[in-house]
């Protein structure tokens, strides 16, 4: 009996513990002051959105790449936006890359940098007649602009130049120096567009006190447990890397097989390397939980609170979930698989690519180091493709001024909403940007469903009028702060 009292007592304790754990992470986030938004001219500006999206700025490999549209494009901004191109500096970097300047009164103060980039990806020809506007007809209809770039993201360039061009008719005076970086082949891996920027501001002597591009917005219905539309900043952003593996075998005919197929060495170490995922961290889905508050369901703040207890369920849960999955661990994804030519031909060689998306604290040499453990096999082959490996991002603080002004200007613009710290599944340009910045945030300020991300690099990409307003009204507060704050 007194065990059972004991048990009983203990039980309540850390009960209680626990409870006490998730009341402080259910706190409700604190009210945002009331503030006066800038009034604008938003159907204006959908005009000239819709009126870049036309312009057909697909990248493509560097042989084919087609500058016309490109080129186009410039034109076209410098009609839409003069004071930009009277007070700013334009430079155009590689082919078609633009940087914008605006210099701030201090000179000996570290510059901020709003990034996006001028490419689209193709609409898929099979999918043409799905689209309810074209894809390049940049459309205003129902309350939306439609088109290629609405989402991904012609929306950002856009915004951030009539943000500033607003801010120039203010006549605002930016105390540190302000860029605008728009590279041209993101969607290709931005080789020839952030990269070169980079490597100019680099040579410059650059070093950037905070900068802002694509990677996070404001997610609707993407987290489990999570209803409310909640802001999610990236703050890092997976790396990449693709291994070539290739086996050997003994080559013949197919009649009399040998016990050395070099497919069927192939096929074992693949479902090895299949049946025994990347190990798992929780800490960016517990920092993206643990920043959410009252945001996030009582559950998920009960389960997360008590991580110690919790763990295994958690990951379960995550692992049952391909999005939660990819953010608590490297992930393994067998792509390609090549081998043999006939029926009755043994093939002497097999080969397959594996892509492997690191998480920050993983490396390169690390994973190949795990992936020569899994496969336990000395004769199969293997090593990174070319260009097709870069290590995960250092991870940016969320205890700057930057960030905190960032979140700040999130709440004040989208109704005090929750902001998180979020990995970056993806890979975007701001990548890029590391040496140079160690405050790179990855964030579009739209809402977007689970719909909506479907429609990205799919079938009637979109935006509405409404949200690209808000963009605007956004990348004007966050320039001022930024361009004005001691950081
Ligand atoms: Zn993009």
């Amino acid at each position: 009996m007194e065990t059972v009292i004991i048990v009983v007592v203990i039980l309540l304790f850390l009960g209680a513990f626990m409870l006490i754990r998730t009341a402080r992470a259910m706190r409700p986030l604190p009210p945002i002051e009331e503030i006066e938004l800038v009034e604008v001219d938003v159907d204006g500006a959908a005009k000239r959105l819709a009126d870049v999206i036309q312009l057909e700025t697909i990248s493509t490999e560097r042989e084919t790449f087609d500058l016309d549209p490109f080129r186009k494009l410039h034109t076209k901004l410098e009609e839409m936006y003069p004071l930009v191109h009277q007070k700013m500096k334009r430079e155009i970097i590689s082919d078609a890359s633009l940087l914008f300047t605006w210099e701030g009164k201090q000179k000996d103060i570290n510059p901020i940098l709003f990034a996006a980039h001028q490419d689209v990806v193709p609409a898929d020809p099979t999918t043409l007649d799905k689209w309810t506007y074209p894809p390049f007809s940049g459309e205003i209809a129902e309350g939306f602009i439609w088109g290629r770039g609405c989402i991904d993201i012609k929306s950002q360039m856009m915004a951030t130049l009539e943000s500033a061009e607003l801010l120039l008719s203010q006549g605002f005076e930016p105390e540190r120096t302000i860029y605008l970086a728009f590279g041209q082949d993101e969607e290709m891996g931005g080789q020839y567009g952030a990269a070169k920027i980079v490597e100019f501001l680099d040579g410059r002597g650059v070093h950037l006190a905070a900068m802002v591009d694509e990677g996070g917005a404001i997610m609707e219905g993407t987290i489990a447990g999570v209803d409310e539309p909640v802001a999610l900043i990236g703050t890092a952003e997976k790396g990449h890397l693709s291994l070539k593996l290739r086996a050997e075998g003994t080559p013949g005919h197919s009649s009399m097989p040998g016990k050395d197929m070099a497919i069927g060495r192939l096929a074992r170490a693949l479902a090895r390397l299949d049946a025994n995922p990347q190990p798992v961290r929780l800490k960016a889905l517990k920092d993206l939980i643990g920043n959410l508050g009252s945001a996030a369901s009582f559950g998920m703040q009960f389960v997360f609170s008590n991580l110690w207890f919790f763990r295994p369920i958690i990951k379960m849960q995550a692992e049952a979930n391909n999005n939660t999955n990819a953010m608590i661990r490297t992930s393994t994804a067998l792509t390609i698989v090549n081998g043999g030519i006939k029926d009755n031909v043994l093939p002497a060689n097999a080969e397959a690519i594996v892509n492997f998306r690191l998480l920050p604290g993983d490396s390169i040499a690390k994973v190949c180091d795990r992936v020569r453990r899994i496969i336990k096999d000395e004769k199969i082959e293997f090593e990174p493709v070319a260009d097709g490996a870069w290590e995960a991002s250092p991870v940016s603080s969320t205890d700057t001024k930057s960030y905190l002004i960032l979140k700040h200007t999130v709440r004040k613009v989208f109704d005090g909403i929750a902001v998180a710290p979020y990995l970056v599944m993806g890979a975007t340009d701001a990548r890029y940007y590391a040496p140079i910045s160690d405050a790179a945030y990855r964030f579009s300020p739209f809402q977007l469903t689970a719909e909506d991300l479907g429609r990205m690099h799919g079938i009637d990409e979109r935006i509405s009028v409404e949200s690209y307003g808000k963009m605007i009204i956004f990348f004007h507060e966050l320039m001022q702060a930024w361009g004005q704050a001691d950081l």
